[in-house]
């Protein structure tokens, strides 16, 4: 394969942080924000154990190494590539451990910012110095055949420069939450993919979650009439006075409690209902502690109005740990506590029914769905029309907190 001289350049670079490990270096995207802060991230415990290696990496059955079996593409098998871009918490936490437990996609490259990170990952997880790219590099990998998906989990306001970025390169997409952060900002992204021939598929774990499906298969089965409550708490409480540069803490769009913790809220009231929300209204955001939440909101509370008469009130909090998810029907109740932690989503019914599935790993879980919709041509579980509904209504939340004033949805 020919490389570009931008590409040579980075190669070489990489070698040299090879040898001078734990250098540092700056962020080429945004050299004024920090990057990965000390504060704790969202969700809950530790993820879980076992489950079966990867094997070698996806191949294609035909020349080229983006498509997934539509007309003009190539079929790809089991196991796909994937691609790390962004690693900070959630990704050297979260994600590339459960990659080690996934059957249909493998850790197979990164994408950074910060030279000094890449020694560590290519030492823990074998990724080849091809496979290794730069934010200003990755166009390149348009020629490469080990990667088919690239996982954007940089902060949010960069989710969709990233996410067209891989897209032109012909890969895959999957997307942290919350999607970006303007209903057009995610229509470009949809776009993009539609374009490039590729997937988008945003990163909601809990969809495909068992006990969440059971409840929200409860939204069409009715078994306790129709609901008329929902009540979502989200929040954690981790942040410290050495946490003031931590991008979730500035004014930078997605930044605070709302954009991080209440878009759970958002998603689960739409799912648990099965419907979307008209209207937003009693919408407020505040801080407790001054000192360290002046630029964003620490607490947000809001209504969301359903077609249906239902109403959802939601409360985010990087000031209190908290994770419910109540719905109170006609003729009954039923509740998930946790309902977003990272493990143990478990939950009861008022007539005793107990949602008690357990699986290995959330994400694990959501990366072999994504994986295998792809390999098979499928729709994909939480395309990204669905990230762009609860932008629209994390923005309309804004809005009606600024003003006061209810906001209808269109
Ligand atoms: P983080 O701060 O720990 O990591 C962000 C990464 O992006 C770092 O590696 C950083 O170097 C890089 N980066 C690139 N450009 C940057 C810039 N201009 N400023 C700051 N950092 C920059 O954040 P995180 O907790 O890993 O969150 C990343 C994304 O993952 C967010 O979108 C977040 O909402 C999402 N997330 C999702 C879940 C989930 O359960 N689905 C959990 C945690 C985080």
């Amino acid at each position: 394969m020919k490389l570009r001289a931008g590409r040579r350049q980075f190669l070489q670079a990489i070698a040299a942080a090879t040898v001078a490990s734990g250098t540092a270096c700056q962020d080429k995207v945004d050299p004024t924000l920090s990057s990965s802060g000390g504060a704790s991230s969202s969700g809950g415990g530790a993820g879980g154990t076992g489950g079966s290696a990867s094997g070698t990496a996806g191949q294609t059955t035909a020349a080229g190494n983006s498509g997934s079996g539509g007309s003009g593409q190539p079929r790809l098998t089991s196991p796909l590539g994937v691609a790390l871009l962004g690693l900070g918490k959630y990704a050297s936490e979260r994600l590339a451990p459960a990659l080690k437990l996934t059957k249909h996609c493998r850790l197979a490259g990164i994408v950074t910012g910060t030279p000094s990170k890449i020694p560590t990952w290519q030492s823990q997880y074998g990724i080849e110095t091809k496979n290794v790219y730069s934010y200003d590099t990755m166009g390149a990998l348009l020629d490469n055949p080990d990667i088919h998906v690239v996982y954007i989990v940089t902060p949010n306001h960069l989710h969709a420069q990233f996410a067209i970025a891989a897209a032109r390169a012909k890969k895959h997409v999957w997307c942290e939450k919350p999607m970006a952060m303007t209903p057009e900002e995610c229509r470009n992204m949809i776009d993009a993919c539609t374009e490039n021939g590729v997937k988008l598929c945003i990163g909601y774990r809990l969809q495909h979650e068992p006990n969440t499906q059971t409840v929200r298969g409860y939204a069409a089965a009715a078994p306790f009439g129709a609901p008329k409550q929902l009540d979502a708490l989200c929040g954690f409480s981790g942040f410290g006075p050495n946490d003031k540069e931590v991008w979730r803490l500035k004014k930078i769009p997605g930044g605070g409690s709302l954009f991080d913790m209440g878009v759970y809220c958002i998603n689960a009231a739409r799912q648990a209902l099965g419907e979307e929300p008209i209207r937003v209204s009693r919408a407020r955001q505040w801080t407790e502690r001054p000192d360290l939440f002046a630029e964003v909101d620490e607490w947000t509370e809001f209504e969301l109005v359903f077609p249906s008469g239902a109403v959802a009130s939601c409360r985010s909090s990087f000031g209190e740990t908290m994770d419910s998810l109540n719905i109170t029907c006609a003729s009954g109740s039923y509740e998930l506590e946790p309902f977003q932690g990272y493990t143990g989503v478990r939950g009861a019914a008022s007539d005793g029914t107990q949602f008690d599935q357990i699986i290995e790993n959330q994400q694990a879980r959501q990366m072999d769905d994504d994986a295998l919709a792809i390999i098979e041509g499928r729709d994909v579980l939480v395309p990204g029309q669905e990230g762009e509904r609860d932008v629209r209504i994390l923005l309309a939340i804004q809005q009606s907190a600024k003003t006061g004033q209810p906001v209808e949805l269109a």
